[in-house]
């Protein structure tokens, strides 16, 4: 099939957040399967000095928005390893900032951003005509490509090579919607009839995420579970309703890992490569290793808890800092954390580092090397979420043979299997599930798991069992496959019915 992915972010070209891992890692395998796939993103700044080759279209255009008429300029690239045509669309007033969404010297939103993504959206309406792109299906994700499916449906539904195009719009998180002022209804060009409670407004507000999930074919998310989750309160964050309308054509595919830098087999930042048959010694040396880079004494039967990530609301710092603060003192566990974001997280866990050094490391930075380090280096990985679209360090946590703690919510169900006395019998279990979010839930999960990390042969059951298991985006990749073909299908039924 012919699939035009629309996002405003993508590896290696520009990212922010996951959103960027899935659109830069999905396309290449649906080219393995046989899909013939085009990547369609804005210009940024970071995009055109990310050092990729880019060569000019000459291709020019102008859309309007609101009373002004704004041209613009495609470029072209190839995804790298792949033949994937990659079009950046350019208008450096929009695009060739130093942030992508926000200035990052004052942390802010830009002011303008729903114009930026009207005039992103509005130029891939019309790629697919001046590029003479063939599309049997849109894949757009997340609000920031939200009218995409409202322009097609109703301005280009009947022009010439756009009847047979349907649209699938993935949700990579719904805490994160788009939500303008009404006037900026009329930068979109749509008619305010829209502007209505069923459509694209939203408590007097305009809103993205909503016009994509009313407008598109067939929704999906990164998760079964979460797509279960978002269809009541409060994870659908106020849109639950109209995902519950919509439940016939929503579903959920848990994203993949790329193994190519996800291994501890080929990891180049490991103190020491193991695979599932060398995990004891490998995983030693690397657990050493950390210890030392951390300052933390370096015994080797001390399970070591580890975790890596955005320190924020939806992590469950809260739950975590009250964890190591209640325990540090009785129980023998070093604690390390990894982790960028709010000053409030931040403050709590510096003082524990500091009041305990024996006990708790605490790197306040994003480093990427010091992710995988402690992905190998630690026993037990904890990821107290109060949700989570899919995850991706549980994942990573498999494969290193580090067994996870997590809160029983969204793509932590999907993954991990709780060690159950069935689940241990059947050599399924892969890790330990909590659901209430509290500290007392949480402490349990983790007595579950340093009295498993003291049963040797329990716990090379339970590392095995991780590391054995395969989450790469090749299975994934299919799922998207039906997906597509679903979508199409539904746009041929919809035409023959018209007729
Ligand atoms: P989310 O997308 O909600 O932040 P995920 O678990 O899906 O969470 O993915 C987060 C990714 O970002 C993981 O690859 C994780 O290792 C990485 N990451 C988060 N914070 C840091 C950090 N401070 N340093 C290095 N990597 C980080």
């Amino acid at each position: 099939m012919k699939i035009l992915m629309v996002t405003s972010e993508a590896v290696p070209f520009a990212k922010t957040g996951g959103l960027a891992d899935v659109c830069g890692a999905l396309p290449a395998e649906l080219e393995k399967l046989g899909h013939e796939v085009t990547l369609i993103i804005p210009a940024y700044r970071q995009a055109k000095s990310a050092g990729l080759p880019l060569q000019e279209t000459g291709i020019r255009f102008d859309i309007p928005i609101g009373s002004k008429i704004v041209g613009g300029t495609f470029l072209k690239s190839t995804l790298p390893g792949t033949s994937v045509s990659v079009y950046l669309v350019e208008h450096d007033d929009y695009f060739g900032r130093s942030g992508i969404y926000q200035d990052p010297s004052t942390g802010e939103d830009y002011r303008d951003n729903c114009e930026r993504f009207v005039f992103f959206c509005r130029a891939v309406m019309e790629a697919i005509r001046l590029l003479d792109l063939q599309v049997d299906v849109i894949h757009a994700n997340d609000w920031q490509t939200g009218l995409v499916p409202a322009y097609l449906k109703l301005e280009y539904s009947a022009v010439p090579g756009y009847e047979q195009i349907g649209t699938l719009f993935t949700i990579h998180n719904m805490a994160y919607q788009g939500v303008f002022w009404h006037w900026d209804m009329l930068l979109t060009g749509l008619d305010w009839k829209y502007f209505n409670w069923q459509q694209m407004e939203f408590f007097g507000n305009l809103n993205l995420l909503k016009t994509g999930l009313i407008f598109s074919d067939r929704l999906n998310t990164v998760s079964p579970r979460y797509a279960e989750e978002i269809q009541s309160a409060p994870l659908g964050c106020g849109l639950e309703g109209v995902l519950q309308a919509r439940r016939d054509v929503l579903s959920g595919i848990v994203n993949g890992v790329d193994y190519r830098d996800w291994d501890p087999a080929t990891d180049k930042h490991l103190a020491a490569n193991y695979t599932a048959d060398t995990v004891d010694i490998g995983k030693a040396h690397c657990k050493a290793a950390l210890q030392r880079e951390l300052g933390l004494p370096e015994v080797p039967g001390t399970p070591l808890v580890a975790f890596v990530g955005r320190l924020a609301t939806q992590k469950g710092i809260d739950l975590l800092t009250a964890t190591i603060r209640d325990r540090v003192q009785t129980t023998e566990v070093q604690w390390v954390i990894l982790g960028t974001g709010e000053p409030d997280y931040q403050d709590p866990l510096r003082y524990l580092a500091g009041r305990y050094p024996n006990r708790v490391a605490v790197k306040l930075e994003f480093s990427n090397k010091l992710a995988h380090q402690i992905e190998a280096g630690a026993d037990i990985f904890v990821m107290p979420s109060r949700y989570e679209p899919c995850g991706l360090n549980q994942l990573y946590s498999l494969k290193y043979g580090t067994v996870p703690i997590v809160r029983a919510t969204g793509g932590l169900v999907d993954t991990i299997v709780d060690a159950s006395d069935a689940a241990i019998a059947d050599k399924r279990a892969t890790g330990f599930r909590f659901s209430e979010y509290s500290e007392l839930a949480l402490n349990e999960s983790l007595q579950r798991a340093l009295s498993a990390y003291s049963q040797p042969e329990l716990w090379k059951q339970l590392v095995r069992n991780g590391m054995t298991q395969d989450w790469s985006w090749s299975a994934s990749a299919r799922g998207y496959g039906e997906l597509y073909r679903l979508t199409a299908n539904s746009v041929r039924r919809g035409l023959a019915s018209a007729r």
